[in-house]
């Protein structure tokens, strides 16, 4: 049962084979199980969840299930929740209650789904590794010395474990698609503006985006279906029509055109994730597609440009934590200002106080031009990039990261190495795109490679159909990590 995909659970709750109680105290009891190891979850409730499970079970009986009645899902810690408290991976929010729930939270909440827990991440999801969070790292069930990425590493991990049999995460620069493919699990970051940012902890609202993770790209189309859709308290969120995003799992792989950037292959890329990133090209062009190779020049400046950016739009939405209106306050100060200092000296981490002081530095006076107005300048091409390179495929494809999982404390010294981790990821959220990163292989040393999938605006169907036609064809998603063995 901790291995069916959501249409085996789906249809197990609807034939009555299995009660959501039932299913719910399975995955409850793995994380029970799993927890002090991996570390995936920050808050888990049974009795709220098993009163969800209830309803839910209460719903099916009357006729009126929705499309994920009684299904378990995790949430990452960034989604204000009523029932727990929001925590966002940090000390300021530590003991933080919402008064309200996210949208994407009520969204799940409608469809009947149950929420088993909020999954550990990346202070405010700054981090590449897990290892920013207050409440200490997550540990890869591939090797328990190993990162399972970020910011979205707890519900990777609960998904790769088998903890939840989906997760809702949250990507600005990569951070659903890096943890996905360093735990061997599917991640999709939706076009921006497809999904609500309402009740989701702002870092760099330009370019946060939530959306799915689970094992299988089939199983990410239910969940954007019940994720995306107009919400007039997001500002950003799009008025466009429903769509099905299952409607084209059965995509025709013929003649379909490949995108292959340069800069996606060169050098700086472990062999391992090369060869892994090849072989399914090569079985997609053994299906009858066509591969183009192309240049993404701008691309090259990426990561320097988000790390001008996402800073500069964290260190404004980050001043709300002033001790006053939200979570934490010091407890001893001198006078106001006092107060303010160190009340965010103690709750925020390094990686946010530099973020926070890398922003203001570039949004400053004298230094706006030179860094801020120049990168969003650059922003600006990368997305014409883009534009040139659809003009020519009808999807691009690539490495998701560089490497495979790399060792606890291994880049915690050096923030650069740590932000070149996102090279891949970060230049599709700058220029606003959808990305999907799937399962498809594994290097020497027996850790999963992700495959990134890109396409324009609105192609998230397409691009789910053409990593299911994969993913019928191999079994790379439906391996079981070794440290947590069924
Ligand atoms: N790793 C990137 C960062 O640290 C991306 C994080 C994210 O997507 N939230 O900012």
């Amino acid at each position: 049962m901790l291995d069916s995909t959501l249409g085996e659970l789906r249809a197990a709750l609807a034939g009555r084979r299995v009660s959501s109680v039932e299913l719910t105290g399975l995955y409850l009891a793995r994380i029970r199980a799993l927890n002090r190891a991996t570390n995936a979850f920050i808050s888990v409730d049974e009795e709220i969840s098993l009163a969800q499970a209830r309803a839910a079970d209460a719903r099916l009986a009357r006729g009126e299930a929705g499309p994920l009645t009684g299904i378990p899902i995790a949430h990452k810690d960034i989604f204000c929740t009523r029932a727990l408290r929001t925590t966002c991976g940090s000390r300021m929010l530590e003991h933080y209650r919402s008064p309200y729930d996210a949208h994407v939270v009520e969204q799940f909440d409608h469809a009947g789904a149950v929420v088993v827990g909020k999954t550990n991440m990346d202070e405010f999801a700054m981090g590449s590794s897990n290892e920013t969070s207050w409440f200490g790292p997550v540990r890869n069930p591939w090797g328990k010395d190993l990162v399972p990425g970020g910011s979205s590493g707890g519900s990777a991990v609960a998904v790769a474990a088998r903890m939840a049999p989906a997760a809702t995460g949250t990507d600005t620069g990569g951070s659903i698609r890096q943890p996905a493919a360093l735990t061997g699990v599917c991640g999709l970051k939706p076009t921006y503006g497809v999904v609500s940012r309402y009740g989701m902890i702002a870092f760099a609202s330009s370019l946060d985006q939530a959306g799915p993770m689970a094992r299988s790209a089939a199983d990410l189309a239910p969940l954007l279906n019940v994720m995306a859709g107009h919400d007039p308290r997001d500002s950003t969120s799009l008025e466009r029509p429903r769509e099905d995003y299952a409607r084209e799992l059965g995509l025709a792989l013929r003649g379909l055109r490949i995108g292959l950037p340069r800069e996606y292959f060169g050098e700086g890329t472990d062999p391992g994730v090369l060869a892994a990133v090849r072989a399914a090209i090569a079985w997609y062009e053994a299906q009858g597609a066509r591969t183009v190779p192309l240049e993404l020049p701008n691309t090259a400046l990426a990561v320097a440009v988000y790390y001008v950016l996402a800073p500069a739009e964290a260190s404004s939405n980050l001043s709300r934590y002033d001790g006053v209106r939200y979570g934490h306050r010091a407890q001893q100060y001198a006078d106001l200002l006092d107060m303010y200092c160190r009340t965010r000296a103690e709750g925020f981490g390094a990686e946010v106080q530099r973020r926070v002081l890398v922003g203001t530095y570039v949004l400053s006076h004298g230094y706006y031009d030179a860094y801020y107005l120049k990168a969003q300048k650059v922003r600006r091409l990368i997305a014409r990039d883009f534009a040139a390179a659809f003009a020519q495929c009808d999807l691009i494809m690539g490495p998701t990261t560089p490497s495979t999982a790399f060792a606890i404390g291994a880049k915690t010294d050096d923030p650069v190495q740590m932000y070149l981790n996102d090279i891949f990821t970060i230049p599709a959220p700058l220029a606003g795109l959808p990305a999907l990163s799937i399962p498809c292989g594994f290097d020497a040393r027996g850790l999963p490679v992700g495959l990134q999938l890109m396409g324009p605006h609105f192609s998230e169907a397409r691009l789910l159909g053409a990593a299911h036609r994969y993913q019928q064809a191999t079994d790379w998603h439906r391996r079981v990590p070794s440290e947590t063995p069924l």
